[in-house]
């Protein structure tokens, strides 16, 4: 199983981001709040706003995707903030706290399924496997690696 060696738990970092849309509404704490109450750990925090250039490598398995330039518009339009965030499963575990990629379809108690509604202004990303976590960490927090 990913993330496990027998009985035991490999610890993890995982890159999450709190998009713009939920700085803008006030949301960095109520994600943070979730994501610690769970147990898992900040290990960088930082408020920024993306260079075109990085929005367009992080989201590049997206490039030929139809929602990529708006996708792109948005992550760049304000500042969002960045986290690397530790723990057991912390890839996994943060993906469940965030819920399904389509707010309406993302269960209620996750951070999508409660604070949003449309899919591409859904609050927060969080990595999807340890490839991408170690690539984003790179990108975003490179003295990280
Ligand atoms: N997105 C979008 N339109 C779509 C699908 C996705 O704007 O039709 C945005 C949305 O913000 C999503 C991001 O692109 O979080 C990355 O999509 P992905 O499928 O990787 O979802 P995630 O891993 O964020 O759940």
């Amino acid at each position: 199983m990913a993330g496990s060696l027998g009985s035991r738990t490999v610890t993890e970092r995982t890159l999450v981001l709190v998009k713009p849309d939920g700085v803008a509404r006030g949301l960095v704490g109520e994600v943070i709040s979730r994501l610690e109450a769970k147990g898992l750990r900040l290990v960088a925090a930082e408020l920024r706003t993306l260079p075109r250039e990085v929005a367009e490598q992080h989201y590049g398995e997206h490039r030929d995707k139809p929602f990529f330039p708006s996708l792109v518009e948005f992550i760049t339009g304000g500042p969002l903030v960045a986290l690397v965030v530790e723990g057991p499963r912390a890839i996994e575990a943060f993906r469940a706290l965030a819920g399904a990629t389509d707010p309406v379809k993302a269960g209620p108690g996750t951070i999508r399924g409660d604070l949003a509604l449309e899919v591409q202004r859904n609050i927060v990303h969080g990595s999807d496997s340890p490839e991408s976590a170690a690539r984003e960490i790179g990108l975003f927090f490179p003295a990280l690696t």
